[in-house]
């Protein structure tokens, strides 16, 4: 299938549903990207802040841009004027340096908080408390540049779909308890992005209202390093 044919596929599955549909185009090429966009994709994700940037300033300006990837504070600074969605935030420290670059670029920066739901050692992502802390503490709320849009979450890489059922269902679970507790007067916490090419059936399932897929759009990724 080519990737403007998996583009419809996808849009016409997940459109009607409600479901927005990122294409995660890391180490693919600006001519694949180009090809998905002439498919009527206008969302692409990337998770490295080099790879980003270089696609921006090369690819049509009407693109979203999201960052799926971790995202150093050191690193903030270049994607700060033109990001729409950064998925991975996980540290208030990030966030009050967004914040600052957000407001010296004059803009409101939407943000997801990245919640670690894997069963496997991974570095990244906030747990439960973690993220009540974040949510409850003083310093948020200075934060005026920032908007915190939802949660994002990465099941195991498993081919047990009991095991990534229930990580998606507790995360799930904590979006409409952080929503109903900490955001009952503000529409902008909405976005509950769960689901990779291998699982994001089950991520709607359980209720993912945006997935990332980058192999089921552009094929597997052979090359490993993007070179700009
Ligand atoms: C690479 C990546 C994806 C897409 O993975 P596929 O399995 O190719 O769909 C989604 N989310 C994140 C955070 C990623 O790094």
């Amino acid at each position: 299938m080519s990737i403007s044919s998996n583009i419809e596929t996808l849009q016409n599955e997940l459109t009607p549903i409600g479901v927005q549909l990122i294409a995660i185009s890391k180490t693919k090429s600006n001519e694949d990207i180009l090809e998905a966009y002439q498919a009527g994709q206008r969302i692409f994700g990337e998770n490295q802040v080099q790879e980003l940037t270089a696609k921006h300033e090369a690819l049509p300006k009407d693109i979203q841009w999201h960052l799926v990837g971790h995202l150093q504070t050191n690193k903030v600074k270049y994607i700060a004027d033109f990001i729409s969605l950064i998925h991975s935030v996980d540290s208030l420290k990030l966030l009050q340096e967004i914040n600052k670059h957000a407001l010296k670029s004059d803009r409101i920066i939407d943000c997801l908080l990245q919640v670690y739901i894997a069963d496997e050692d991974s570095k990244f992502g906030l747990d439960h408390a973690e993220v009540i802390e974040l949510l409850r503490s003083e310093e948020l709320q200075e934060l005026k540049n920032i908007r915190i849009c939802g949660l994002m979450g990465i099941a195991s890489n498993t081919s047990n779909e009991r095991i990534i059922k229930e990580e998606f269902y507790e995360l799930k679970i904590l979006f409409d308890g952080i929503k109903t507790t900490y955001f009952r007067k503000d529409p902008s916490f909405q976005i509950l992005s769960m689901g990779m090419s291998s699982d994001y059936k089950l991520a709607i399932e359980q209720g993912a209202n945006m997935v990332r897929l980058g192999s089921t759009i552009f094929g597997q990724r052979v090359i490993k390093h993007f070179k700009a």
